[in-house]
């Protein structure tokens, strides 16, 4: 099977649905380390995507991710917007022109987790997003091209998990929570934890389809 971009509409859905459930849970994780906002501002985002979904479905994946990109940076508020904006159109400039096939799908995703990088000036190990997004990078460096869908989801899910999980000894250092110090250590980022759920979510989807 192949995954298209006439699937985004979906998987958009897939990606929205999963935070309308975990929205008490996410909230929770924010107030306890930020100010509470950080599902709400991912919420209205993906709210904009629902709707352009149909239009974003019908491009190619490259403008579909810009698209997606553009509307993040300018709908969703808090650090989020811009981060998970900045990550979308650097998808979408490293994939243009090109076949978009696991390893294309890589060379991106890994893309996108360096401007992030830039954007955020930030890194692994600082509890935020990142910490679910690296891991989940190089997963996909070494693993897409070479094992199979049902086993490339698989584990991008148990990475993203782990990645996620690891956040909770942590000490913030970087956005609100890192104002916190020491005291952040023993929480979940929210970011963390809804970037892995969006992303377990997609993962779900496709296997559904299997
Ligand atoms: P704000 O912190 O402005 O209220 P949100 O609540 O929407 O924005 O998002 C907070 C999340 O953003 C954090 O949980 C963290 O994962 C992520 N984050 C914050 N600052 C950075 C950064 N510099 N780099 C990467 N991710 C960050
Ligand atoms: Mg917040």
């Amino acid at each position: 099977m192949q995954v298209t971009s006439d699937m985004l509409a979906e998987l958009i859905k897939a990606a929205s649905d999963t935070m309308a459930e975990h929205d008490a849970e996410v909230t929770e994780l924010d107030k306890t380390l930020g100010d509470g906002d950080h599902v709400i501002n991912i919420r209205r985002g993906l709210g904009f995507l629902v709707e352009q979904s149909e239009e974003i479905s019908q491009l190619d994946w490259a403008d579909a991710w810009k698209k997606m990109g553009m509307t993040c940076m300018s709908k969703i508020g808090g650090a989020s917007g811009s981060l998970i904006g900045t990550f979308f159109v650097a998808m979408g400039k490293d994939a243009a022109g090109k076949t978009v096939d696991p390893v294309v799908f890589a060379q991106a995703f890994n893309a996108a987790v360096e401007a992030m990088k830039a954007r955020g000036k930030s890194d692994a190990g600082e509890k935020t997003m990142l910490d679910t997004l690296i891991p989940v990078a190089n997963y996909l460096t070494e693993n897409c091209g070479k094992t199979e869908l049902p086993a490339l989801l698989a584990g991008l899910k148990e990475t993203a998990i782990k990645g996620m999980e690891s956040t909770k000894v942590m000490h913030a250092t970087r956005g609100r929570s890192s104002f916190l110090g020491e005291r952040s250590v023993g929480h979940i980022d929210a970011g963390a934890r809804s970037t892995q759920l969006m992303i377990c979510a997609i993962a779900e989807t496709i296997e559904a389809k299997l």
